[in-house]
């Protein structure tokens, strides 16, 4: 007879394989569905995300859960027991007809915005906002939090982690970030880009990004690149992990940067172990572990000098029309501009961060009641003039610039910029493990990081959780210093200041 630790992963990968199923519908609802599929596509999405919920919080789990708490557990099992019966428990706090209201509003809400980016008329959304935000708040007095309503809200991405730990290493970012895009503004600097504006054909621009991401030791057996309008990295399982780009002919750097992304989100997935797949064992810690895997990939090493050592005479190669007149170093210069902008997705490494510090302290005053929803239009103009010295013309490329909010997604911004530190922490660590990593960079020698990665982080799944991750990977609690540093050094030099 099996233990009910046995019972209990039995029941997670029954959901498990539900949740497969349901990535498998959405990768294919954003590459390859047909417009008119989407009615039937967004029925029996809901039909087994249903199924899933009922079944994780079936009173049989909930015995199982019980039950295996006196039974002696490895070390593995007791993660597994550990992350799901937080998970049950948060589900069970939760009241049916508060997540059917939240599904309800947000997709009405996700209409709304679309018009009203459109028309930039934030008057239209702000009382989905609202509604949004009441309901979000009563899932947090049902959750349950320690200070503040927005704990509730950021456990949900980032397990483990407070709103007051996120201010505190927030704030130690803001001056220094704050000074550096003045200094670089200031310096009046202003790299050649005019050859990311010509013509690059498409075919080839896809076979350099598989190429390189190759190189970088992402597997083509175990997972794919296509199309979408909104890139993005899934997977129905570790052996089965896809990735989204989209081409334009023009900026060839963006799909370029964007599949590199993709593809450390993607190594994170093939690099946990398949005996635990689809148990917390075999998956990814938090949201903000996982981008600072796509944004170490993206920019620590592929906006690097030694990268573009060795890619450079490669990409060269590729688009011979466009590029004989141009030098690597005004390649790498123009690929590392730092232009404030207000749009977050188009934002470079140094002002990225600023865009997600602005979005946390509104996020914040929201639920704590002392930012009314009617000024947050107003709010969101100030901190841009504060943090980067812009406006944004209007509120369509402001304060309804991104989708999140139309989610009820709160919480899910600070991530971004935790990615970015956590990145630099982990990097740091690799340059001390490894002397000569940038050499191994400029000669094109990329699988060591992966490995390296795969040791101190993908294989272990959620054996630790973030906070305490990064104290195991690199001997200290997480610090924005090392993002600083990193920031200081790299466009100190570009920027001569
Ligand atoms: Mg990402």
């Amino acid at each position: 007879m099996g233990t009910r630790y046995d019972r209990m992963i039995e029941i997670q990968k029954e959901v498990s394989d539900i949740y497969g199923a349901l990535s498998l519908m959405g990768w294919d609802q954003e590459t390859y569905m047909p417009r008119k599929g989407a009615i039937s596509r967004g029925r029996q999405l809901a039909t087994l995300s249903g199924l899933a919920h009922t079944r994780f919080t079936s009173d049989e789990m909930g015995a199982a859960i019980e039950g295996a708490e006196a039974e002696a557990l490895t070390a593995d099992e007791q993660v597994n027991h550990r992350e799901i019966a937080w998970s049950y428990d948060r589900s069970k706090r939760l009241p049916t007809e508060l997540v059917k209201s939240l599904a309800e509003t947000s997709s009405q809400a996700i209409q709304v915005w679309r018009e009203a980016r459109e028309n930039d008329d934030f008057a239209s959304f702000a009382p989905h906002v609202a509604k949004l935000i009441e309901l979000q708040r009563q899932f947090a007095d049902a959750i349950g939090y320690e200070n503040e309503p927005y704990d509730a809200l950021l456990e949900e991405y980032e397990p483990g982690t407070s709103t007051k730990e996120i201010a505190d290493t927030f704030e130690a970012l803001r001056t220094p970030l704050v000074a550096l895009v003045r200094k670089i503004r200031e310096s009046g600097v202003s790299p050649r880009t005019d050859f990311l504006n010509r013509e690059y054909p498409i075919d080839r621009q896809r076979a350099f990004g598989v190429m390189v991401t190759e190189q970088m030791g992402f597997d083509y057996d175990a997972g794919r690149l296509d199309i979408s309008p909104h890139p993005f990295c899934t997977n129905m399982g570790v052996q089965d992990v896809r990735m989204t780009t989209r081409y334009t002919t023009t900026l060839p750097t963006q799909s370029l940067f964007g599949i590199v992304h993709e593809a450390g989100h993607g190594l994170y997935e093939q690099g946990q172990v398949p005996a635990f797949e689809g148990l917390p064992r075999g998956k990814a810690v938090s949201l903000g572990i996982h981008e600072s895997q796509s944004r170490m990939w993206e920019n620590m090493i592929g906006r690097s000098r030694p990268f573009w050592r060795f890619f450079f005479p490669r990409f060269s190669d590729s688009f011979p029309d466009v590029m004989q007149d141009v030098s690597e170093d005004e390649f790498y210069t123009a690929i590392n501009e730092v232009i404030p902008s207000p749009i977050r997705v188009e934002a470079d490494e140094v002002t990225y961060n600023l865009h997600i510090l602005l979005r946390f302290e509104i996020e914040r005053a929201l639920f704590t009641g002392d930012l009314p929803v009617e000024d947050l239009s107003a709010v969101w103009n100030e901190k841009m003039r504060d943090y980067l010295g812009i406006e944004p013309p209007n509120d369509r490329d402001g304060v309804l610039q991104d989708i999140h909010w139309s989610h009820g997604s709160f919480g899910y911004f600070p991530t971004y910029a935790l990615g970015n530190l956590y990145a630099a922490q982990f990097f740091d660590s690799i340059k001390k493990e490894m002397p000569d990593l940038m050499d191994r960079i400029a000669r094109g020698n990329l699988l060591p990081i992966r490995e390296w990665l795969r040791d101190r982080i993908h294989c272990l799944g959620m054996t630790h959780r973030a906070k305490d991750l990064a104290i195991h990977v690199t001997g200290n609690p997480l610090n924005a210093d090392y993002f600083v540093n990193y920031l200081n050094e790299k466009f100190g030099d570009l920027y001569g200041v």
